[in-house]
């Protein structure tokens, strides 16, 4: 059953604000759609931003649907841009815009996504900078050049992505990681270490369990242990904060993120948030996270859309998590949590393409696989469906993990 909404505002044209805007109109939403983006550019998608665009710098290649957007968006959904939402009022209905427009909406979707946390001690080098936007991609492309010499900070998947796209672009790259290892928030040891190794023996220079205290004006930055590294760019990839202030002045519940359920429901009555700049249960974990992958803010938008278009029929968003990371030669696949009481690898470390799956009480809880796509799309969906099966059978290399899937396609039927 439609219901009668007559103008939905989304605030923030990333994937999570355009996939919504697209998908209301394929499923025959017939109300008006605004998009607000307080940034002048035409949206987007940023996984390239770290990959084949600073190789390219083709900007018109990394255009969110430009064929949807060209077909549908200039008649049917209407684009502000370089005009920031900067205050709500919900008991009244309406978003006001930086130029002091005022918009009226039945319902709001807020998908203003996250930005870069910054480092206190570098904020005022000009050889600084972060890795979020086309701007900042397009001014990290310029500096990166034959001999370059690349500091990073921050071994997530910004940083080793940035790495390697640095050692292609033949600048000198350093990397310095806080923490012991690498990709300590979406990877399991095992492939973190996988990944160092190759990154090492690429010739990046990685150092753990470091950080950088200062960038004095002589060309080095200055690490916690006293050590000078020679830095032409220093890049910042230490994780985000969510940019959930609008709804936190709105009083709307938040905490670095916006808690919503699977419809993208807030606390507050007919406005909903989606993207990087939620807080919803990860189905993994069972905990209210922050899930800041790129088929996550596609999910919870067409579940969104068809919420407002169908109440009766939609079905929340529960998927999941996964993401994907090129990093030079390797592409890394991961789905779920990054940790078990058990784990197994299925394939060969040595040959470059292996995956390794994590069982929680029996149950497989996540997998995470290197140059190994095929594989992990099936043990994809072991995990999805929380399978039974054991070890011995996925690390058989004989094993069919189709046959195996249908066998085990029920949520809980044991191996
Ligand atoms: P965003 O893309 O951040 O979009 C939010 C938009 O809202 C922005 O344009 C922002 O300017 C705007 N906005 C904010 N506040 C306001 C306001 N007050 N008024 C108006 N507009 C506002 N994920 C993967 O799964 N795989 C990858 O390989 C991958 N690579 C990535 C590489 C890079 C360099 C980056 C930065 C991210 C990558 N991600 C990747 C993550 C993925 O891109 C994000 O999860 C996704 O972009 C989130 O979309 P979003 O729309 O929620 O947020
Ligand atoms: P992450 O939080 O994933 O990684 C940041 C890393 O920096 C962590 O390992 C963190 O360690 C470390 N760190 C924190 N503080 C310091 C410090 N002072 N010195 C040195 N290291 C430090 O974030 P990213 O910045 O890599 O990514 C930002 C966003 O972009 C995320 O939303 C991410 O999902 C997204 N993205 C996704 C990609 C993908 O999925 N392929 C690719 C690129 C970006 P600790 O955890 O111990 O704090």
């Amino acid at each position: 059953m439609q219901t009668k909404v007559f103008h939905v505002v989304i605030v923030g044209a990333g994937m999570a604000g355009v996939s919504v805007a697209t998908r209301l109109r394929e499923l025959g939403f017939a109300g008006a759609v605004t998009l607000v983006s307080q940034e002048e550019e035409a949206p987007y998608d940023r996984p390239p931003l770290s990959k084949q665009f600073l190789l390219d710098g083709d900007a018109d290649a990394i255009r969110l649907q430009p064929e949807a957007l060209a077909a549908q968006a200039l008649a049917d959904i209407a684009l502000i841009r370089g005009n920031p939402a900067v205050a709500l009022d919900v008991r009244a209905r309406e978003v006001r815009l930086g130029d002091g427009r005022g918009l009226r909406w039945d319902r709001l979707v807020l998908a203003t996504g996250a930005r870069p946390r910054v480092l206190p001690a570098l904020a005022r080098s000009p050889r600084v900078q972060t890795l979020r936007t086309l701007e900042d991609a397009r001014a990290i492309r310029q500096t990166l050049t034959l001999g370059a010499r690349l500091l990073i900070v921050g071994g997530g998947p910004i940083g080793l992505e940035l790495a390697a796209m640095g050692l292609r672009l033949d600048a000198r790259v350093t990397l310095v990681e806080a923490a012991d290892r690498l990709m300590t928030r979406s990877a399991p040891a095992l492939i973190a270490e996988h990944l160092r190794r190759h990154h090492v023996d690429s010739g990046v220079d990685i150092r753990l369990g470091r950080s950088v205290a200062d960038a004095p004006d002589d060309g080095h930055a200055v690490l916690d242990d006293g050590a000078r590294v020679a830095a032409d760019l220093i890049v910042v990839g230490i994780g985000v904060h969510a940019n959930d202030e609008l709804a936190v002045q709105a009083g709307l519940a938040a905490d670095d993120g916006i808690f919503v359920d699977g419809f993208g429901r807030t606390t507050a009555p007919g406005v909903f948030a989606i993207g990087d700049v939620t807080r919803q249960r990860n189905p993994a974990t069972g905990r209210f996270e922050r899930i800041e992958t790129w088929s996550n803010a596609q999910g919870q938008a067409r579940a969104l859309a068809a919420h407002l278009t169908d109440p009766d029929n939609a079905v929340p968003y529960a998927e999941t998590p996964w993401f994907w990371s090129d990093q030079g030669e390797l592409r890394l696949q991961a789905a779920g949590a990054i940790t078990g009481d058990e784990q197994a690898i299925r394939g060969d470390p040595q040959s470059g393409r292996f995956s390794l799956i994590q069982w929680r009480d029996g149950r497989i809880v996540g997998v995470a696989a290197v140059n190994a796509a095929r594989d992990f799309h099936m043990l994809r969906r072991l995990v999805a469906a929380g399978s039974r099966l054991r070890p011995e059978v996925l690390t058989d290399p004989q094993a069919n993990l189709k046959s195996l899937i249908a066998a085990a396609a029920a949520p809980s039927t044991p191996a």
